[in-house]
This record gives structure tokens, C-alpha cells and sequence, in this order.
């Protein structure tokens, strides 16, 4: 298990992931067009979208993520009312991650919130899968290695109630104990 050394671009926004290992958590591209919109509503200077729209993403139980300095730059959007809360730091438009309400116990972090760290590759491991390819802007390439849909959606399951059954929703840095977002979201249909 390693510690994950965490920084916006402008180096305001830092935290540290505790207890990563790549089978501590999911590291998966996502390809969808929620993560694509998200990624060109901020003006990050360092690509979030890899060539084929994909978004870097390792979902990691939400209480290991804690952040050290700099969360009055801690800002939420929201594609819809309802949507994802899309985390990122305002000072520099670094992408931080991607949760579902202040009850589910993970978080996405986003490659672009991940510091320069000794070993990256050792700590995440290989990416798993590219998670809904049909919304690429190329076909991915997908590896002999990788994960199928069944495998990945079953793989994440287990972990996620392993997680909620363990209370993995608190601490965290981005929900309060009553699981009440820590910044108000701004919603960008509006
Ligand atoms: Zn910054
Ligand atoms: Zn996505």
C-alpha cells in the first residue's frame, strides 16, 4: 500500500491518497460524454482527455482521499441538477474527481490531480479498462488484458460494498457527516 501524492496544477489545491494499491482501487478510462463535457467546460492548461476522449480516472474509497491545503479552491459542477458531482480546484481549473452523493463511499480521482509520484505506474497498475468505449471520439484500443464490461461492472460491485459496509463515505474531505456537499455545486445546463 502507498500513499498518492495529490496536486492541482497551480500546486493551491494538495492531498494525499492513503492506502493505494492497484488492488485497492478501479483504474479505468472513461470514455463517456458526461466526463468529455466536464472536461471541456474547464480550462485545465495540461489535456484531461487522452486522443481518444478518455478521461484518466482511479475510483478509490472516499475516506483514503484527504485533502491538506488550499479546499477554499474547492469547487463542484454539476452537468444536470442531478448529475455527478464533478470536483475540481478552481484556482487553476484542475479536474479532482468525479462522486455520487455524500452517502457512496468512492471517489474518481482524475489523473490530472494526481502529483508527480515515484512508482505511479507500481501504485495504480495497469489501466483495467476503457469504460464505455462507444462514446469515444476514436476506438480505443482495447487490449487482450483488459477487463470486459462484466468483469469491470462485477469488480467495481464487490468493491463498492465492501466499501459502504465498512463506512468508507466518511471522512471526507468533499461531504459533510450529515453528507452534505462541501461547496454548493453550480450546475452548467443553467
Ligand atoms: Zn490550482
Ligand atoms: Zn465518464
Amino acid at each position: 500500500m502507498a500513499e498518492l501524492k495529490l496536486s492541482c496544477q497551480c500546486g493551491k489545491v494538495q492531498g494525499i491518497a492513503h492506502d493505494v494499491s492497484p488492488q485497492a482501487g478501479n483504474h479505468v478510462i472513461c470514455c463517456c460524454d458526461d466526463c468529455q463535457t466536464f472536461a471541456h467546460a474547464l480550462k485545465s492548461a495540461t489535456p484531461i482527455l487522452d486522443e481518444y476522449g478518455g478521461t484518466e480516472i482511479m475510483q478509490l474509497p472516499m475516506s483514503s482521499v484527504a485533502l491538506s491545503q488550499g479546499t477554499e479552491h474547492l469547487a463542484c459542477l454539476r452537468l444536470k441538477p442531478k448529475g455527478l458531482y464533478r470536483w475540481y480546484a478552481d484556482c487553476c481549473d484542475t479536474p479532482i474527481g468525479n462522486t455520487m452523493h455524500g452517502r457512496m463511499p468512492f471517489i474518481g480521482i482524475i489523473h490530472n490531480f494526481i502529483a508527480l509520484n515515484d512508482k505511479r505506474e507500481q501504485i495504480l497498475g495497469p489501466v483495467l479498462a476503457y469504460w464505455l468505449p462507444q462514446f469515444a471520439s476514436r476506438p480505443p484500443p482495447i487490449n487482450a488484458k483488459h477487463y470486459s464490461k462484466a468483469r469491470l461492472l462485477w469488480r467495481i460491485a464487490t468493491k463498492l460494498l465492501g466499501w459502504k459496509l465498512r463506512g468508507k463515505h466518511q471522512p471526507s474531505a468533499f461531504f459533510d457527516e450529515k453528507g452534505k456537499a462541501r461547496v454548493k455545486a453550480k450546475i452548467l445546463s443553467q
